[in-house]
C-alpha cells in the first residue's frame, strides 16, 4: 500500500488526547532565569552587575562572570539539567546549539560539575558549516559566540532532559557578524540614542527608548503521515504539485469555525512549553485557509521578541511530532490557498513608559507623537527598497503580490483620520517661519480619540504596513523569517531618519526659532517629502500597481532584485553611520541572499524532475496502459468505435500531458545546467530565477495536476490538496 493510503488509514484511527493543563501563572517563566530567580541564585555584588550589564548593554565584567555562571548552573542543576548550550541563530534560518555537559575531570583524577564564566561568556563552534557569504574567504572559517546578557539564558525541555540555553550572538574572529542578532541589538542601540536626542525635546527625564515588537505568526498544520508521503513537503516545506480541491477555502467557514481537537491538543501543548519558557502567548485562532492557524504573544522589548518568536517556531515543531503532525511555516505550502504571515507589530516605548506612537493626552505629548509618528513614515519612505529587501526571499516571493498578501510595494496606511491631521498640518503652517499660527500646535488628537479607534479597527488589511493605533504593523514579513531581519531595518531606518531630525529642527532653533514651532515645520517638511509612500486603498489591486508606478514607487517583484537594496550607495551609508554593518558585512549578507536563494530554487526545480518522473509519470503510464488494454480489449470483442469513444478521449489526453512533461522536464534541467554555470553571482540568482523557476515551474506543473484529474485516484501515489487540508 503506497504510504498515502497508509497515512489516511492511520489518521483515521489517531486518538486525540487532550489532557488538562495548569494554569497559566503557575508556570509561566519556569524556566527561565528571570531576574527573580537571579536574586535567588547570585550574590548581591553578581546580580548588580548582572542587571547593569543588561540595562547599559555592556559587557559582563569578566570578574564576576564567574559568580554569574556558577549561579546560573546552580539553578539549571536544581531542575536536573546537566548540560549547556550557547543558543544563536545562524543565517541558515533555523537556531543552533552545540551541547557540553557541566561535568568535568580536575587535573587530579576528580570528576566535578563546572560551568565557569569562560563558557558562559564565549563559546566556538565550527563556523565553516554556516553561511558567511565569502567573510571566511579573507581568512579561517572561525567563528565564536557570545553572551547576550539583555535575553535571560532558560531550560530548553523537550527531547533527552533539560539543557540550559544561554543566548548568544555569532561572530566571526574579527568582528564581523555571522547571525541575525548582532545587527539587530547594533540597530536597537542606534534607535535608542537617536530616539532619546529627539525624545529629549519633550521630556528631559527620558533616558532610554526600547523598540517594541508583537509579533503574530500564522502556520499551517498537517498529519504528519500526509505530510511524509509528500517529498516536496519534505525537501522544500510546500508542495510544488497539488490540483486545488474542490472546495477551497471560498466559504471561509475555517476562519470563524472552532478550532479542530487534535489542533486545539497540539495548541495546548505547545503554549504550555512557551509558558514555562517565558513565552507570553495571548491568541490562537484558525486563519483564512483551510488548516491555517495563528498565534501571538503580548508584545514586548524587540531582541526579547525575536527570541521568543525563534524560540517558539523551534518548540512548535517538536511538540507536533507528539502529536503526529506537521507544522508548515512556509510562506506558502499550497497553491491557490492562502499564504502565511508574520506580522510584525512595531512601536517605541520610553524608559518613562510612554509608548511613542500612541496619540497623546496634551498638546505637548501630542508633538511628540506626531514627531514619531511623521519620522516613521519618512523611513519607510526614504528606505522602501531596503524593507523590502528585509523580507525578501524565496519563499516570500510566492506570497508577496499574489493578489491575497501585501503586494511587493511598500506603502503605509495612516488611516483617515490622521491623514486629515496630517494634510491640516501641510495647508496650515506655511513655509515662513514668522507667519506660523500657534494655534496650530494645539492639535487636539486625543478629542478625537474615540474616531480615531474606529477608523482603525475598520483599517485597511491589504496595506504592508499599517498603523494600527498605537503602533505599525509590518505585514510583509514572511511566516518562516527570522523577524530580526525586518526589525534590524525598521530600527536602523527610524534611527537614521531621527537623527536627521534632530539636525533639522536644531538649525531652526539655533536661527532663534520657538522650539515646538521649529519642530512644527520639520514635521511639515517630512511629511510633504514622504507623502506619497502613503495609501488608503486596496493594496491588492491592479489599479494600485498602475498608481504606484505613477509615484515612482518601487515594486521589485523578486528577491535576487530585491536584495540589490541591501548594496546601494545610500544604504551602505545607512548602515555604516549607525554602526550596523561594515561594507564587509553587508555585500555577505548581500551574498548570502543570494546564495540562498538561487539553493532554494534548485532544490525546488530538482524535486519537481524527481517527483514527475519517479511517482508522477510512472502512475500516468500505468493507467495509460490500463486504458490502452482495455480499448484493444474491446475492439477485439467487435464492438464499435463509438463503445469506447470515452476511453480513446482520456487515453488521449493522458499521454498528450506525459509528451509534454517529460519534455518539460527535459527542458528545465538543462536550463539549471546553463545557469549552474555562469560564475557571478547575483546574475546566476537572477536566471535561475527567470530561466528555471519562472520559465517551467508553471508548466510543469500545469500537467501534474492535469494528470491528477484523470489518473485513477488508486494510483496516485501524493496525498492530494482535500487530504491534508481537510482531513485530520
Ligand atoms: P490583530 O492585528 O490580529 O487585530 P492586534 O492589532 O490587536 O491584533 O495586535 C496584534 C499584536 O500587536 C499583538 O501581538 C500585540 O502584542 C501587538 N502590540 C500591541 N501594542 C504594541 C506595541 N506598542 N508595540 C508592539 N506591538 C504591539
Ligand atoms: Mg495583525
Amino acid at each position: 500500500m503506497s504510504l498515502r493510503f497508509n497515512a489516511i488509514s492511520n489518521l483515521l484511527s489517531e486518538e486525540v488526547n487532550i489532557e488538562c493543563s495548569k494554569k497559566i501563572t503557575a508556570i509561566f517563566g519556569e524556566n527561565v532565569f528571570t531576574q527573580k530567580v537571579a536574586q535567588q541564585f547570585l550574590s548581591d555584588e553578581a546580580f548588580k552587575s548582572l542587571n547593569s550589564s543588561i540595562k547599559s548593554g555592556q559587557k559582563i565584567d569578566r570578574s564576576m562572570a564567574n559568580q554569574i555562571a556558577n549561579g546560573i548552573r546552580s539553578w539549571a542543576e536544581s531542575k536536573g539539567v546537566t548540560h549547556f548550550t550557547h543558543w544563536f541563530q545562524p543565517l541558515t534560518g533555523a537556531t543552533a546549539e552545540k551541547h557540553d555537559s557541566f561535568f568535568t575531570i580536575k587535573s587530579d583524577g576528580t570528576p566535578i560539575e563546572q560551568f565557569d564564566g569562560n563558557a558562559l561568556i564565549q563559546q566556538e563552534p565550527d563556523a565553516s558549516s554556516f553561511p558567511s557569504g565569502g567573510l571566511r574567504v579573507t581568512f579561517e572559517a572561525r567563528g565564536y559566540t557570545a553572551w547576550d546578557p539583555s535575553s535571560p539564558a532558560f531550560i530548553m525541555e523537550i527531547g533527552q532532559g533539560g539543557t540550559l540555553c544561554i543566548p548568544t550572538i555569532f561572530i566571526s574572529y574579527t568582528g564581523e557578524s555571522l547571525d541575525y542578532k548582532a545587527p539587530l541589538l547594533k540597530a536597537i542601540e542606534a534607535l535608542d540614542k537617536a530616539a532619546v536626542d529627539v525624545c529629549n525635546y519633550f521630556d528631559k527625564n527620558i533616558t532610554k527608548v526600547y523598540a517594541t515588537l508583537g509579533w503574530e505568526q500564522e502556520y499551517f498544520v498537517i498529519d504528519e503521515g500526509l505530510y511524509n508521503a509528500r517529498p516536496d513537503l519534505l525537501l522544500c516545506g510546500r508542495t510544488v504539485f497539488g490540483h486545488a480541491p474542490a472546495k477551497g477555502q471560498q466559504l471561509e467557514d475555517h476562519y470563524f469555525g472552532s478550532i479542530p481537537e487534535r489542533v486545539y491538543a497540539f495548541m495546548r501543548d505547545y503554549e504550555e512549553e512557551a509558558y514555562k519558557l517565558g513565552i507570553p502567548l495571548r491568541t490562537r485562532h484558525n486563519e483564512v485557509a483551510p488548516a491555517q492557524f495563528e498565534c501571538a504573544p503580548i508584545y514586548e522589548e524587540a531582541n526579547l521578541a525575536v527570541d521568543h518568536n525563534t524560540l517558539l517556531m523551534d518548540i512548535m515543531n517538536r511538540v507536533a511530532k507528539r502529536h503526529n503532525l506537521h507544522v508548515l511555516l512556509h510562506e506558502k505550502p499550497f497553491a491557490g490557498i492562502n499564504g502565511s504571515g508574520k506580522h510584525n507589530n512595531w512601536s517605541m516605548a520610553t524608559d518613562t513608559g510612554v509608548n511613542l506612537l500612541t496619540p497623546g493626552k496634551t498638546p505637548k505629548t501630542n508633538l511628540m507623537f506626531l514627531t514619531f509618528f511623521v519620522n516613521a513614515i519618512k523611513a519607510v519612505h526614504d528606505y522602501a527598497d531596503v524593507m523590502r529587501a528585509s523580507i525578501a526571499s524565496a519563499q516570500n516571493d510566492y506570497r508577496l503580490g499574489a493578489n491575497e498578501a501585501p503586494p511587493a510595494i511598500i506603502s503605509v496606511f495612516i488611516g483617515q483620520y490622521l491623514a486629515k491631521v496630517l494634510n491640516d498640518i501641510k495647508s496650515r503652517v506655511t513655509d515662513k517661519m514668522d507667519e506660523t499660527d500657534e494655534s496650530m500646535l494645539k492639535i487636539d488628537i486625543h478629542k478625537s480619540i474615540p474616531e480615531l479607534l474606529l477608523d482603525n479597527t475598520d483599517r485597511n488589511r491589504t496595506s504592508p504596513f499599517a498603523f494600527t493605533g498605537n503602533k505599525f504593523e509590518f505585514r510583509a514579513v514572511g511566516s518562516s523569517a527570522n523577524c530580526a531581519s525586518a526589525m534590524t531595518i525598521l530600527n536602523v531606518i527610524m534611527a537614521e531618519t531621527l537623527k536627521q531630525f534632530k539636525k533639522d529642527a536644531d538649525a531652526l532653533i539655533e536661527n532663534g526659532e520657538k522650539k515646538e514651532i521649529a519642530i512644527m515645520h520639520v514635521i511639515r517638511e517630512y511629511f510633504v517629502s514622504s507623502e506619497k509612500i502613503l495609501f488608503e486603498g486596496d493594496g491588492y489591486s491592479e489599479a494600485w500597481e498602475k498608481e504606484a508606478e505613477k509615484r515612482g514607487l518601487p515594486n521589485v517583484k523578486t528577491t535576487p532584485l530585491a536584495l540589490d537594496a541591501l548594496v546601494t550607495a545610500k544604504a551602505r551609508a545607512l548602515f555604516k553611520n549607525n554602526n550596523v554593518y561594515t561594507e564587509e558585512e553587508l555585500e555577505a549578507r548581500h551574498e548570502i541572499g543570494l546564495e540562498k536563494y538561487i539553493k532554494k530554487v534548485q532544490i525546488e526545480s530538482r524535486i519537481m524532475g524527481e517527483l514527475a518522473t519517479s511517482h508522477i509519470l510512472p502512475a500516468a503510464i500505468r493507467y495509460q496502459n490500463i486504458l490502452a488494454n482495455n480499448i484493444k480489449g474491446l475492439k477485439e470483442a467487435g464492438l464499435e468505435e463509438a463503445a469506447f469513444a470515452n476511453q480513446k478521449q482520456i487515453l488521449e489526453k493522458i499521454s498528450e500531458h506525459i509528451n509534454s512533461l517529460g519534455d518539460l522536464v527535459e527542458k528545465m534541467i538543462g536550463a539549471r545546467k546553463v545557469c549552474n554555470k555562469i560564475d557571478d553571482i547575483r546574475t546566476k540568482a537572477i536566471a535561475y530565477c527567470s530561466q528555471v523557476k519562472e520559465s517551467y515551474f508553471d508548466k510543469v506543473r500545469y500537467h501534474v495536476d492535469k494528470l491528477e484529474l484523470l489518473v485513477d485516484d488508486r494510483e496516485w501515489y501524493l496525498p492530494k490538496y482535500r487530504e491534508m487540508l481537510f482531513l485530520r
